[in-house]
């Protein structure tokens, strides 16, 4: 391999889950980890619930808001349909900086204020800077520098807007989640409960004729007819996530794609957190066993195991995702909702 007298064996561009787990993993095992972060902090902006569909491991009590037993779904003409399952609500800045903080326990040193701007064959140049690395990974987001250092195209993306909403009537332990063709074009709006009175209220689109926040702001007005959401908008947030499905190479010699950057969050729901975290530990295994014996085409092994676990749904989910998107009205969103929606069984038919 390439580059033993490198300042790091690991040089990792983006401090969000899939980054501090995969540094937090490789820096375990006693090789030197270098986390470049764009940010002065964690900061990516997220809804922060999770599924407890895989055994991910909550970095502390403290950042749980809330638990959730039941997502409730809305048909655009208000009918719903419950369904019991198992997650909680995690005050995002809070969860990535604990995750940082473990990565940093295990040894790996953290760059903040440090983006990434370029990469070569000896490593790579950030803001005030350059390090050598051999195995570079690219945990950048969505928007990843590094996939276009690498010359990848743009990944299609949803736009989202969310404020948390404090002094409104929330439903216990329940997610909601709404469909409209009019308030949430090509997406749906969530209310995640963080308290009795408070919750994140927010909205995923990928069409439209406005800017997201308009439309939620437009949703939140509308609903004040109904009694709900007549509260104070407090800590708004903007962002986007992968809606593409995930990318055909992963892998490119020494540089790894991993989480939003390699388009590891669902299409039609948008989750994203547990296959970042989950991906990561996938990479930071497979990058001991390349370091151990000094061959990086065993690289290759995380997509390949990559594929395994996440290719079907994934590639289900971007079945769904077309399939939404050619539902134009809220008649047919009222139809094919059920086919639609993770919740439903005709989801997994
Ligand atoms: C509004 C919103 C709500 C969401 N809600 C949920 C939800 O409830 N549940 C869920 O599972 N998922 C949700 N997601 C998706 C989820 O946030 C992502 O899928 C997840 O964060 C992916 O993790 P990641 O580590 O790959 O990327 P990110 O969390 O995006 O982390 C990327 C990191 O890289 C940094 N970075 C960017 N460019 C550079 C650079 N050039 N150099 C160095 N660092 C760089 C960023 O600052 C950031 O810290 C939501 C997304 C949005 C936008």
């Amino acid at each position: 391999m390439n580059g033993h007298t490198a300042d790091y064996d690991v040089i990792v561009a983006g401090a969000g889950p899939a980054g501090s787990v995969t540094a937090k993993t490789v820096a375990n095992e006693g090789y030197r980890v270098l986390v470049l972060e764009k940010n002065t902090a964690c900061r990516s902006p997220c809804a922060g619930y999770i599924s407890r569909t895989i055994n991910i491991e909550v970095p502390g009590e403290s950042v749980i808001q809330s638990k959730i037993t039941r997502m409730r779904t809305y048909f655009p003409d208000l009918s719903f349909h419950d369904f019991q399952l198992n997650g909680f609500v995690v005050d995002r800045p809070l969860f990535d900086m604990e995750l940082a903080r473990k990565a940093v326990e295990s040894g790996a040193d953290i760059k903040w204020n440090s983006p990434l701007v370029g990469m070569g064959a000896e490593g790579v140049r950030f803001r005030d800077g350059k390090s050598s690395g051999k195995i570079i990974v690219g945990t950048d987001g969505v928007f990843s520098k590094t996939a276009a250092l690498l010359g990848l195209g743009k990944q299609r993306f949803a736009t989202c807007a969310q404020y948390h909403m404090k002094g409104i009537h929330t439903l216990s332990q329940t997610s909601e989640i709404f469909f409209d063709a009019l308030c949430a074009p090509g997406g749906y709006i969530w209310v995640y409960p963080t308290g009795a009175d408070s919750a994140k209220v927010g909205l995923g689109i990928t069409k439209g004729r406005i800017s997201p926040r308009g439309y939620l702001d437009s949703f939140i007005s509308k609903s004040h007819a109904s009694g709900r959401f007549c509260g104070e908008k407090k800590e708004y947030i903007t962002g986007a996530l992968p809606v593409g499905g995930l990318r055909e190479k992963l892998v490119f010699n020494n540089v790894l794609l991993v989480g939003d950057s390699a388009g590891m969050a669902d299409p039609v729901t948008g989750a994203g957190i547990n296959n970042a975290m989950l991906a990561g530990e996938i990479a930071g295994k497979t990058i001991i066993k390349a370091l151990e014996k000094d061959d990086l085409t065993i690289l290759l092994e995380y997509e390949t195991q990559i594929k395994k676990l996440l290719g079907k749904p994934l590639a289900r989910a971007l079945e769904k995702r077309k399939q939404m998107d050619a539902c134009c009205n809220n008649e047919q969103l009222q139809e094919h909702l059920p086919e639609l929606w993770v919740t439903f069984k005709k989801y997994w038919l």
